[in-house]
């Protein structure tokens, strides 16, 4: 299954507000994707919680 969720993050950069779409389909999946705004890398963690609702979290790709 399919499962695509929009949601919305500040930019670990930049601060800025972007919209990302992110693969649910497997938790605790990592992948990267470049701000909307800076450009930069993001790193995502995506993960649900104990009342399967989607957690994601954002770091600097070198940090
Ligand atoms: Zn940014």
């Amino acid at each position: 299954m399919n499962h695509q969720e929009e949601i919305t993050v500040s930019c670990p950069y930049c601060g800025e507000q972007i919209n990302v779409l992110i693969d649910c389909t497997y938790n605790g999946q990592e992948y990267i994707e470049d701000c909307q705004v800076c450009c930069r890398p993001i790193t995502f963690f995506v993960q649900y919680d104990e009342y399967n609702t989607i957690q994601v979290n954002t770091r600097h790709e070198n940090e």
